[in-house]
């Protein structure tokens, strides 16, 4: 495995290498989630090159960019272990030198969750995310569906700039006691980590109303809202039922329904999510 932190070193790399590239980008602090991503990209790809860059313009000003979690040397082991070839790990210097002025923006899919609660961090994601695809030129890139409306936007964004990669979404890999894995786990003290179970509880007390025939909207929102209440260190950020596609609301679920819930423990922002008639 190599490590290319120069832009233009990676894009040399990309170039000679063109049509044999699996991307997956990542922030880092790897965990056995962002390795399952790593894992498929080698079935797709003879190369697999992993980014690592905590991207500074996907964060708002009062977020956790300076506290967010990096350990270079720790992610090295990891993506080695993964079958990643190669690391790209650039300085934001380097990503956005002095006089920076372009971005990338999806529209309507933005305007909804996480896009509403944290105002420009979708412009940030796809603007980085289209120069790692010019910089690196995969053939495929992978992403997970933890972040769903991340992943929603970016193939948004392929389809409609006519980006020429496949873009592969990965089930969502959770912790024995059903947190869904995140590199912000490992900012949650002991307490809270207990209490984020709320989260993977909430879905799932949505999903058991569900199954046993209820499709209004209110009350499966009532029941998944309860779980998360119960916690009183719990704040909601958003819980919503929204059509998988387009984001927008409904009034009756059914087996395609998306749950997606945002809940801050602390200085900690979690997300998770659910399709109601998928294990
Ligand atoms: P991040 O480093 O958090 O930006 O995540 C990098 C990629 O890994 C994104 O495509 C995420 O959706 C994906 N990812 C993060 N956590 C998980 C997880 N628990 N299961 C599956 N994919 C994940």
């Amino acid at each position: 495995m190599i490590v290319i932190d120069s832009v233009l070193a990676m894009q040399q790399f990309g170039r000679e290498h063109k049509g044999q590239i699996a991307l997956v980008p990542t922030m880092g602090y790897l965990h056995d989630g962002h390795a399952s991503l790593m894992v498929e990209a080698k079935k797709r790809a003879p190369i697999v090159v992993a980014s690592i860059f905590v991207n500074p313009t996907q964060f708002g000003v009062n977020e956790d960019l300076d506290s967010y979690p990096r350990d270079l040397e720790r992610d090295k082991r990891i993506a080695a272990g993964a079958g990643v070839d190669v690391i790209f790990a650039p300085k934001a210097s380097d990503m956005y030198p002095a006089g920076y002025q372009s971005w990338v923006n999806v529209e309507g899919l933005t305007d909804h969750l996480c896009g509403a609660s944290r105002p420009g961090h979708f412009r940030g994601v796809t603007t980085v995310v289209a120069k790692l695809f010019n910089v690196v030129a995969p053939k495929v890139a992978l992403f997970g569906k933890k972040d769903f409306q991340q992943l929603a936007v970016i193939r948004r964004m392929v389809t409609d700039l006519n980006m020429d990669l496949e873009v592969v979404g990965m089930p969502i890999v959770r912790e024995a006691d059903g947190l869904a894995m995140s590199s912000r786990n490992a900012r949650l003290s002991v307490e809270e980590r207990v209490k984020a179970l709320c989260l993977s509880r909430s879905l799932a007390a949505a999903r058991l109303l569900f199954e046993s025939g209820e499709t209004r909207v209110e009350r499966l929102k009532a029941a998944a809202l309860a779980v998360i209440e119960a916690e009183p260190a719990a704040r909601i950020d958003y819980l919503e039922f929204r059509d998988q596609d387009s984001l927008e609301p409904l009034a009756a679920a059914d087996k395609r329904t998306l749950l997606a819930l945002a809940v801050r423990l602390g200085e900690v922002r979690l997300i998770d999510n659910c399709i109601l008639g998928e294990a």
